[in-house]
């Protein structure tokens, strides 16, 4: 892990001592990610199939059909769940149950990608019950494992994707929903994958899962909470996005944990009726 996610990591838990687990879970696991280079064994899309998919608003992959490298993907989850395992976490002995039954077989985890992939959130539920883990710490070590290869992905394709011709509320990459967005200096709005991370712009009046554009329909709110950050909701779809305002805040600090440590946002929303797309 570098020193300055290391540093934000410790600020972060300074300003935020309620989101010690999960901030200390994240900078456990990105320990390993360096560590794996995944082998892309598949072709490179041409370049006039990528202009072609973006200019009909295709996404170059489908979560299901990724170019993924499952051997890295297995052999990466296995050494995270011992890793976490190893550590004096509340959860670590349904870690060490997982561990084994990763161990014993390789179908488990299988099914675990697919589900996660499909985001069948059901299906990640009960595979998460036969080990007594929690869904949220198995998908997130599942996303990790993953995470070289969507990096290989992004790194390999985000030159051919024209980002100017984008302008649909999904990951030209991968066709997966933003699950934050910021605005930058200039107050433009860039939404950010949460599957691969690429980051896309996107117009600020419109619901990024509707595409509603109608003004009445679309606000946001803010909490004293959470300096910087502010709630875009769509009533038309009842979803709603978190949203980074680096005009107020400078944030060196990954987005995907800028996120994680502001889930109260995500509870005031469900308290106001709205939902993520997956619910
Ligand atoms: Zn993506
Ligand atoms: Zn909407």
């Amino acid at each position: 892990m570098s020193s300055e996610l290391s540093r934000q990591i410790d600020r972060l838990i300074q300003k935020k001592p309620m989101y010690k687990e999960p901030l200390s879970l994240y900078g456990d696991l990105m320990v390993f990610l360096n560590e794996i280079e995944p082998e892309m064994t598949h072709e490179m899309k041409d370049q006039s199939v990528c202009e072609t998919k973006v200019k009909e608003g295709f996404p170059l992959f489908s979560r299901e059909d990724l170019p993924l490298d499952l051997k890295a993907a297995f052999s990466l989850f296995y050494r995270l769940l011992k890793y976490l395992a190893s550590k004096n976490r509340r959860d670590k002995e349904a870690l060490e149950e997982a561990l084994t039954k990763a161990q014993i077989d390789p179908n488990w985890i299988m099914s675990l990608i697919t589900a996660f992939l499909s985001s069948d959130e059901p299906a990640i539920a009960n595979i998460a019950e036969e080990v007594n883990l929690e869904p949220v710490v198995l998908k997130f070590v599942t996303h990790m494992a993953l995470r070289p290869s969507l990096n290989t992905l992004k790194e390999s394709y985000s030159e051919r994707v024209q980002k100017d011709r984008w302008v649909y509320g999904y990951c030209p990459l991968c066709g997966s929903s933003p699950d934050v967005a910021y605005l930058n200096e200039e107050g433009r709005r860039f939404l950010h994958c949460e599957l691969c991370g690429y980051e896309w712009y996107y117009p600020r009046l419109r619901c990024p899962f509707c595409e509603n554009k109608e003004p009445k329909e679309l606000g946001y709110f803010v909490s004293e909470d959470d300096e910087g950050f502010r709630v875009d909701f769509c009533k038309k779809c009842n979803c709603y996005i978190k949203t980074l305002d680096k005009r107020v805040i400078e944030s060196r600090a990954p987005l995907e944990l800028e996120n994680l440590v502001t889930l109260h946002l995500d509870m005031l929303a469900h308290e106001q009726g709205f939902k993520t797309p997956h619910g």
